[in-house]
């Protein structure tokens, strides 16, 4: 018999078809023979809203830890992002930012960037490349019930079809992609496998954005972020604009718990006004609306520790599946992008269907999201109302390590480096606690606080000028 004789196809199932599902099944094509997505909506061959991505209507940064990660997953990715209107945003000039110790200055060298997109066209530039390959196909419109196999190895998951049949998918790896919602811990229940341990902390924030048609400014126009200061005893409340293709700015405001945005177009408005600083508000001033505002409460902090129990052979989880992150550090599609990445290394050097496969992947995959967590959630706490755990004294040192940093980092670049490399995921939160970032924590800023945002004559224009649209040319950055 012929070794091809032999050869039994290794066939992938992935649950969800969306920024987590298709980086799966781009980490995993390679090493397979066909890659199965299974998702409940129809996926548009065109960056537009879809069904089954509700936070697309908010803004979405993507950091340079979490782009570079896609690149290398479906290398060209980038090049159909910029082709159709995203922007690559240097960092940190490129971000006007209120932090809670004071706004950043913007004379330094890149040290990342970020790509500034509506979600929809970060998705349709992933799909797209994705499927480029030819072992990869999508079934559309088709909805995971539930998993089959047993509580030692899954073999593959029960769908329903759209015209409502059942039938059932058989595959060597089955990977949960279906997002936040995630039913996997009940279907893994339900054979028989031991409780999956959840952590949540919630520090009750909700959402809200709206589009924007932008003024006219040039290319170079910046992301523009006010951020909330968890030491205040008052509510966090934060905003963001995001300029993104068709001249558009995305803007999303936030609110923790007693602070909450409202859904109706008067009160965004009057939440901007509400911030720590008038400025997203004066830009709102210039820009005309356009549609509704868009609300969401769905921002826990959720981790299912999969890799805490005795897992079946033959599955994992990734995404929101598996940790779900506050919104606001913007880190949950670098975290996916990572956690893809990593599955990739170790199926380049173990078979995918060995025993111990999936959960050696689920341990790799749980390393970015840790860290993320780490960043975000254990920040969440320690604003008033934060449901979870109470804060530790650990917790509230380190709170108040990262402050310092962040107020030094207004006017120092080693700590703007090392700050600027762990929130774009590029690096661990080790690296704030190298001896230079010590030591310029401990020597505090080098220069006063500025008084008010590092603007260009061109951004000043924008935000001084009387009526909503102002053309200007495009000027340096400041030297501030
Ligand atoms: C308001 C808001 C703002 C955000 N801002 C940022 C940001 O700035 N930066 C950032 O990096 N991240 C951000 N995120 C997080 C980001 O949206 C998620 O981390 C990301 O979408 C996770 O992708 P996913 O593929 O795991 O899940 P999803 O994008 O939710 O995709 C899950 C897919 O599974 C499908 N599905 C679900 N159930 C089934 C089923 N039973 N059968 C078949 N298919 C199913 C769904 O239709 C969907 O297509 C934000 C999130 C929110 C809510």
């Amino acid at each position: 018999m012929s070794p091809a004789a032999h050869h039994r196809a290794r066939r992938v199932l992935v649950l969800g078809g969306g920024l987590s599902g298709t980086l799966a099944a781009a980490a995993l094509a390679p090493h397979c023979d066909s890659v199965v997505i299974v998702e409940r909506y129809t996926l548009p061959d065109a960056p537009v809203p879809r069904r089954g991505l509700p936070q697309a209507r908010h803004a979405h940064m993507l950091w340079s830890g979490g782009a570079d990660a896609i690149e290398s997953l479906l290398p060209g990715t980038t090049a159909l992002w910029t082709g159709a209107g995203a922007r690559r945003i240097s960092l940190p000039n490129g971000m006007v930012s209120l932090s809670p110790g004071g706004w950043y200055r913007r004379c330094w060298p890149e040290v990342q960037y970020l790509v500034s997109a509506g979600r929809d066209l970060i998705d349709w530039g992933i799909r797209t490349r994705l499927l480029e390959d030819p072992k990869v196909t999508v079934v559309p419109g088709t909805e995971t019930l539930r998993l089959l196999g047993t509580a030692t190895r899954i073999t593959g998951a029960a769908v329903r079809r759209p015209d409502g049949t059942t039938e059932d998918l058989e595959a060597d790896l089955v990977v949960d992609a279906t997002g936040r919602g995630s039913r996997a811990t009940r279907w893994l229940a339900a054979l028989g496998v031991a409780e999956v341990p959840e952590t949540v902390i919630d520090a009750g924030v909700t959402y809200a954005s709206r589009r924007y048609r932008a003024p006219r400014v040039p290319e170079d126009w910046p992301v523009i972020n006010v951020q909330a200061d968890s030491r205040l005893p008052v509510p966090g409340k934060a905003a963001t604009i995001l300029p993104i293709e068709g001249s558009q700015w995305l803007v999303s405001v936030s609110g923790t718990r007693g602070g909450e945005p409202g859904g109706d177009e008067e009160r965004f408005a009057e939440f901007t006004e509400q911030l720590r600083s008038p400025l997203i508000a004066q830009y709102l001033a210039r820009a005309e609306p356009l549609g509704p505002v868009t609300v969401t409460r769905t921002t826990a902090n959720r981790r299912r520790h999969f890799e805490k129990v005795r897992m079946p052979d033959g599955f994992l989880a990734i995404g929101d599946a598996a940790t779900s992150l506050n919104p606001v550090y913007g880190h949950g599609m670098s975290v996916a992008a990572q956690s893809a990445r990593a599955l990739r290394d170790l199926a380049a050097q173990r078979d995918i269907t060995a025993p111990g496969f999936a959960r050696r992947a689920q341990r790799a995959i749980g390393r970015p999201a840790a860290a993320a967590w780490m960043l975000g959630a254990d920040q969440d706490i320690l604003f008033p109302g934060a449901e979870g755990r109470r804060p530790t004294l650990a917790d509230r040192l380190a709170g108040r390590y990262v402050h310092r940093l962040i107020r030094t980092a207004c006017s120092d670049l080693t700590v703007v480096r090392a700050l600027t490399d762990v929130m774009t995921l590029q690096r661990g939160a080790g690296a704030l606690a190298r001896p230079g970032v010590l030591l310029a924590a401990a020597r505090g800023p080098r220069l006063p606080a500025l008084e008010g945002p590092a603007l260009t004559p061109g951004e000043e224009r924008v935000r001084d000028a009387p009526g909503r649209d102002t053309a200007y040319g495009s000027e340096a950055v400041p030297r501030h």
